[in-house]
């Protein structure tokens, strides 16, 4: 039996949040590929997944399901199954799965300063590095087409970006965590990629692919920085001796002109770089080809913000873009200290625990999604 816990068990913050939602699905789009070969999972008000093992046959019976159930969270499987609502998994008959990246903000981009309250430095982070990931291999690296892919907003603090090729529905969990290790450097042997011939010292060259043009491009641009330039070798302060090693480096070579402790350097600044998405993608997610992974344009329960289909991740700003629920004011009190937050440019806060405001719904509902408030 899937749906709603008993309506007595109910807070009035969950009943109303409910509600919300409820009203939400009778009008949103809801777009899933493939819908009915796919498993979902509904979660409420204490766990992100409550029912799973659930399928819908069509895209109207979804909808009807979310309005009546006003499930919290919206999830489905990456896999396609032949009977998604079978059990145990095996009967489900796997078919295929999409490839998952699961990006989430570590809190590190602001030294772990914001908690649940994710802060703008770590959003900016997480959405550079989805971008990082896909122009700098998803698209180089593994030769997915940008209309092969696409990416939503968690609806919280980070990224889903989905491959849909041919090429990779197949793949099983040893191939897709070797995707992953390969995306996050794991294994990665930067001595491999040098070797001395004579007085050269010879490595990739910036039209290579892989780890070793990712480095020879990054070190070429870096060049143009002076002081960089010099803590590589004194003499590239002068334009023509940066011009002489740059052009070599276009032929592999990485030193004509005299580099002292060269290979430290080189293997220094690789460190440094941080080419690789080493600890920012979760492998196990990536790997795990029957996860579900939140609906694309759902809600989620954490934030009240939207799982929201990004076309342009340059120019997303989830905080903007993601809520949906307007600006009504609505009247709620601090169950704890809730920082100077911006919703939809509606600056408000810092709120002492225990004291009343007066927000937009759209303010209200995320504080209350995020348990930091109650009703008033
Ligand atoms: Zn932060």
């Amino acid at each position: 039996m899937s749906g709603q816990t008993n309506l007595q068990e109910q807070s009035r913050e969950e009943r109303f949040l409910r509600e919300k939602f409820s009203d939400f699905y009778s009008r949103a789009p809801i777009t899933v590929r493939s819908l009915e070969k796919r498993e979902f999972g509904f979660g409420g008000w204490d766990k992100k997944i409550e029912f799973r093992h659930i399928s819908e046959t069509s895209e109207p019976n979804l909808r009807a399901r979310l309005v009546r159930d006003a499930p919290l969270y919206v999830s489905h499987s990456v896999a396609y199954y032949e009977f998604p609502d079978a059990r145990p998994m095996t009967k489900k008959n796997w078919l295929s799965s999409d490839l998952i990246f699961d990006l989430d903000a570590d809190g590190s981009a602001c030294g772990n300063k914001c908690g649940k309250f994710t802060c703008q430095k770590c959003l900016d982070a997480v959405k550079q590095d989805a971008i990082k990931l896909i122009e700098e291999f998803l698209v180089p690296d593994f030769g997915f087409s940008r209309d092969e892919m696409s990416v939503n907003f968690s609806g919280s603090r980070g990224y889903h970006v989905h491959v849909f090729s041919e090429s990779v529905a197949q793949l099983d969990r040893e191939a897709r965590r070797e995707i992953a290790d390969y995306i996050g450097g794991v294994g990665l042997d930067f001595g491999r990629l040098f070797w001395n011939e004579g007085k050269k010292f010879l490595g990739p060259s910036p039209t290579q692919g892989g780890f070793g043009g990712k480095f020879a491009r990054a070190f070429v641009s870096k060049l143009s920085d002076d002081s960089f330039a010099i803590s590589i070798a004194r003499k590239l302060k002068k334009p023509e001796e940066r011009a002489k090693l740059i052009s070599a480096i276009e032929r592999g070579n990485y030193d004509n002109v005299g580099i002292a402790n060269r290979e430290k350097k080189l293997f220094d600044n690789f460190e440094k770089m941080r080419l690789t998405m080493a600890g920012r993608i979760d492998s196990n997610v990536t790997a795990d080809t029957s996860k579900l992974i939140r609906m694309q344009n759902s809600l989620h329960g954490g934030s009240g913000m939207l799982a929201k289909s990004v076309k342009s991740l340059d120019s997303f700003e989830p905080m903007r873009q993601a809520p949906v629920f307007g600006n009504t004011p609505l009247k709620i009190k601090a169950s704890e200290a809730v920082p100077a937050l911006n919703i939809c440019d509606y600056s408000f806060g810092p709120i002492p625990a225990g004291e009343t405001r007066e927000l937009p719904v759209h303010s209200a509902v995320y504080l209350l999604c995020k348990k930091a408030a109650a009703l008033a």
